[in-house]
């Protein structure tokens, strides 16, 4: 028992007290999006009630503000995740758009022939723009095959590694199982054979406090919505040396030094990959989530997170025919299961009548379903305001949708 004091923390959250289709919400879909506390919601109104307006070119008071405190939550996001320079911190939609800038800037620097590698364990938005990089570049895909229990196969990522090798990339943690990787061995070893690695960590951030300069890693990229945020912003974190070589991804204003007919040379870093009017309210409110989970603490979240998943992992695993995927030592509060040849989506939809949300499916994560030979799971993610009642309820309405349907 960790202490946690979860009813305090849920009080800061107004949707945690409404009601679905006549019960209490039960939500257990937080690895899909995270649900916002008042004080985010209080900053995203009080944008837009004081102090709305375009950024960076202004000379008027408003500007300045807008400016200055798209500028701040940029600082905050440099000391949460560590890094060195606060130019290092690119302001994108998310994750997804922060990887395919990363992709689509490689194709400048890798040539036909070279190899970079991805994991089994991948989200398709961490396969897909990589596998549009090798269809440019002739670049060859290789793959780090997973085990059993939803774990990589270190051994064969040994042998993939060469000195063809330019790139790694590979998830934090893994959303369709909540696998932790060794990240850490996997940056040193790439590194080993002058590979640079770009760690997906949309589905870290909301649990593990990453020190990039410690890891060492070269990009990684986040969420908001995935840790309080509002969603359409994240973060590409990549190292000086790096976003200096990578060309710009889209072209506008906001983006550049100079612009004539004959020639246009680029803005400086961070500038140079934020192109057009970002999402300025969303980076503010972003900065105020991480106030918000900071003021928590990573270390208490996790902790109380892992209680919940033990909770929830023994009482399941009583229900007959129930079989959890992904069964790693080092995982986050994510529980992938089936029950015998139950459909996760009928099991989703009868749960969704009692109140409880999950996610049923293939996450994003096709190559794993595919390794298991299933078309789906049934995934409940847990976050720091969820509760062992909760967990009950969602237990109880999961043997309810088993006994209707079996
Ligand atoms: N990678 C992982 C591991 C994810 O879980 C997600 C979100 N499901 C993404 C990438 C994509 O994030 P976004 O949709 O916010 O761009």
């Amino acid at each position: 028992e960790t202490g946690f004091d979860v009813e305090t923390v849920r009080k800061d959250f107004p949707i945690l007290s409404r009601k679905v289709n006549g019960y209490p919400l039960v939500y257990f879909d937080n690895a899909a999006t995270s649900q916002t506390p008042q004080q985010v919601i209080d900053t995203i109104v009080d944008y837009y009630s004081r102090y709305n307006a375009n950024i960076h070119r202004g000379v008027h008071s408003l500007s300045q503000e807008a400016t200055d405190a798209y500028e701040q939550a940029r600082l905050k996001i440099r000391k949460h995740f560590n890094a060195a320079k606060s130019h290092e911190i690119i302001f994108t939609a998310g994750t997804t758009h922060a990887i395919n800038l990363v992709a689509s800037g490689f194709s400048a620097l890798i040539k036909e022939g070279e190899e970079v590698i991805v994991s089994a364990l991948e989200h398709h938005s961490n396969i897909v723009p990589w596998q549009m990089l090798c269809e440019k570049t002739g670049a060859v895909l290789k793959v780090i095959p997973m085990n059993d229990n939803g774990t990589l196969n270190m051994n064969e990522f040994q042998n993939l590694l060469s000195e063809k090798t330019k790139l790694v990339f590979v998830n934090h943690v893994s959303n369709a199982l909540g696998t932790v990787n060794p990240v850490k061995e996997i940056i040193e070893k790439a590194h080993g054979v002058g590979a640079a690695v770009l760690l997906d960590g949309a589905q870290a951030a909301p649990h593990i406090k990453a020190d990039v300069q410690e890891l060492d890693v070269d990009f990684y990229t986040v969420s908001a919505h995935k840790m309080c945020g509002p969603t359409g912003v994240g973060v590409l974190y990549g190292k000086e040396e790096w976003l200096k070589k990578l060309p710009p991804y889209q072209g506008g204003g906001e983006m550049i030094s100079t612009v004539t007919f004959e020639k246009t040379t680029y803005a400086d870093l961070p500038h140079k990959f934020e192109a057009g009017t970002p999402n300025i309210c969303g980076g503010i409110a972003f900065g105020a989530a991480l106030d918000y989970m900071n003021g928590i603490g990573f270390e208490k979240i996790a902790a109380y997170e892992h209680e919940l998943l033990d909770y929830a992992t023994v009482k399941l695993l009583e229900i007959e025919g129930l079989r959890i995927y992904g069964t790693s030592e080092e995982k986050t509060a994510v529980i992938s299961f089936n029950i015998g040849d139950l459909h996760p989506y009928d099991i989703g939809t009868i749960i969704d009548k009692l109140g409880v949300a999950v996610r049923t499916g293939h996450h994003c994560a096709q190559p794993v379903m595919d390794y298991y030979k299933i078309p789906g799971t049934v995934r409940a993610s847990f976050a720091f305001y969820n509760t062992k009642e909760e967990i009950d309820i969602f237990i109880e309405a999961v043997k309810r949708a088993k006994n209707m349907l079996s």
